[in-house]
């Protein structure tokens, strides 16, 4: 929603809804937000590129076509389907430099695991108890 809001000329239409899901083992309802609407009237939209920096999850993106011309105006506000067809014409992101850094997701995704993998291992030393060199029962 935040493309939405951001945009400067107000071209982007979305409608949603709340659903409630059913409790799965004992826990508690949840409720989504479920997509109804999802259009850009490019009547109005003067190819500012602020939706697509505002995206927090890289759900927008640029494409070389341009060939939209229509006769009847209100032909230019492209509901989600017509904006699908248009992801087969979204060139593949740039390959990272082999010199940058990874990226931060990769380097959180990496921290983690190794996070995981030290909690086991701690859980395995205070297993194994007395015997263990840096378990409870370590001897003076
Ligand atoms: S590119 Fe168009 S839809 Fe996106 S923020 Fe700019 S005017 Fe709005």
């Amino acid at each position: 929603m935040l493309c939405a809001r951001e945009c400067p000329d107000w071209c982007i239409y979305i409608d949603s809804h709340k659903e409630t899901l059913p409790a799965e083992g004992g826990g508690r309802a949840r409720t989504r937000n479920v997509l109804d609407r999802f259009a850009i009237d490019f009547a109005l939209c003067m190819y500012c590129g602020i939706c697509i920096e505002a995206c927090p999850f890289d759900a927008l993106f640029w494409s070389p076509e341009f060939e939209y011309a229509e006769y009847d105006i209100n032909e230019l506000t492209h509901e989600r389907d017509r904006l699908r067809e248009w992801m087969w014409t979204v060139p593949p992101p740039q390959a990272h430099d082999a010199a940058a850094e990874p990226p931060k997701e990769i380097a959180a995704a990496e921290k983690a695991m190794a996070r995981s993998a030290r909690g086991a291992g701690g859980r395995g030393a205070a297993e194994r108890g007395a015997g263990g060199r840096d378990g409870p029962g370590r001897r003076p």
